[in-house]
């Protein structure tokens, strides 16, 4: 089973008694004994077994399962939440006297929760720019226990260097973790390029309908082991319910993907060539800038692109009322396109400085392309840009 779409339907099929065929949701939290020396095994960890649902599920299992054979893992473990998941990884890995390196551009809350709960027990928190080598080389020391990065970069679409980062942090003994949320494995396979963990906000793309909060983080059996104490341990895990969505989702992840990637790709194209639309930002430009790193890393750019619109907060936020089929929420990986205005909303508690320094203008809008007909979605850009035009108050389009 190497085939991606066989995987996603095939691994980690398990029937109950009634031979149900859809994997059933294994709603419960406690799991029966054959005797007291069954139960005392089965805890000792000296046979294997469910015990309590904290610990493991089969249905969450399966959804492990097969989210490990698409990143090409030895194993994954499932999460009640991507931020769960995240603050997992630096449960098990960080202690007092080491530091991360984190990127900048990550998932605005990922660098909150190191900074707020972490670096208070003593772990030393490093932002750098997810493209500026020479700063990774700078902060990544013997001390360093975790690099953490996502790429493409969200909203802006920068590309980081894999394969690198991890060779520098391996250098030094410590682990690299990549955010995944934005490509998915079918576009993007970080312990390809030497990362050791992979993470996931499992209720954007994999679930890929907007139903449910999870994640999971995927990488070695050793690895993986930690990641479940953290689970048994301090309990933030995922409910077979979701689980079970999740299962669902990935089974169709690969054509979702790839349509969204599809027409995420002509709306850029389209997009960029618009006198009334600046500055585009997609990773899947042939004249991107970091296209000779994003080739041989990314099979696809994804679904996510950004654009400004105008010259203020004005014309984004006019251009963002004035859609009719395109959404105004702040997600990403829906059946539904959405819109955003980062600068207000995923960006809204950086201080101006640290935006303009991030690069996110008052004026950028971030789409999350959807299943829609792109002649829709590009039908309804269209008279949305035609509305600002034709207002009377000028935006200041070129
Ligand atoms: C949403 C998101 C997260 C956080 O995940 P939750 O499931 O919302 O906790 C982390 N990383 C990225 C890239 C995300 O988009």
């Amino acid at each position: 089973m190497n085939s991606s779409m066989t995987q996603a339907v095939r691994v980690a099929q398990f029937q109950d008694l009634s031979e149900s065929f859809c994997e059933p949701i294994a709603l419960t939290s406690a799991y029966v004994f054959e005797s007291a020396a069954d139960a005392a095994t089965r805890f000792s960890g000296a046979s294997y077994g469910n015990v309590y649902s904290r610990f493991t599920n089969p249905t969450v299992r399966a959804f492990e399962r097969r989210l490990a054979a698409l990143e090409g893992a030895e194993d994954a473990v499932a999460f009640s939440s991507g931020m769960a998941a995240i603050a997992a990884i630096a449960h098990a890995r960080l202690r007092s006297g080491v530091n991360v390196v984190c990127s900048r551009d990550v998932f605005g809350t990922t660098l909150a929760a190191f900074r707020c709960y972490f670096a208070k027990f003593g772990v030393e928190v490093r932002a750098v720019d997810l493209t500026d080598l020479p700063q990774w080389y700078g902060a990544i020391d013997d001390r360093t226990s975790l690099a953490f990065l996502e790429t493409p970069s969200n909203p802006l679409q920068q590309v980081a260097d894999i394969r690198v980062v991890a060779g520098l942090v391996h250098a030094h003994g410590g682990l690299l973790a990549v955010d995944n949320t934005m490509l998915t494995p079918i576009l993007q396979q970080p312990l390809l390029f030497g990362a050791d963990l992979v993470v996931h906000s499992a209720g954007k793309y994999i679930d890929g309908q907007g139903r449910c909060v999870a994640g999971v983080v995927a990488g070695s059996h050793v690895l993986m082991e930690e990641m479940r104490a953290v689970t048994r341990t301090l309990g933030p895990t995922l409910s077979a319910m979701n689980a079970w969505l999740l299962l669902k989702g990935l089974e169709t992840l690969e054509l979702r993907v790839g349509a969204i990637a599809r027409s995420t790709r002509k709306l850029a194209n389209w997009l960029k060539n618009r006198r009334d639309v600046g500055a585009v930002y997609y990773s899947g430009f042939q004249f991107h800038h970091q296209r000779s790193l994003a080739e041989p890393q990314q099979c696809g750019a994804g679904g996510v692109l950004s654009f400004e619109v105008g010259d203020s907060r004005q014309s984004a936020w006019a251009f963002i009322d004035a859609l009719r089929l395109i959404s105004i929420a702040t997600n990403i990986g829906d059946t539904r396109s959405m819109v955003t205005h980062p600068a207000t909303t995923t960006h809204g508690r950086l201080t101006p400085e640290e935006r303009s320094r991030a690069g996110i203008r008052e004026s950028l809008v971030r789409l999350s392309v959807g299943l829609e007909s792109v002649d829709d979605l590009q039908a309804d850009i269209e008279q949305a840009l035609c509305v600002l035009e034709s207002s009377p108050t000028s935006f200041g389009q070129a």
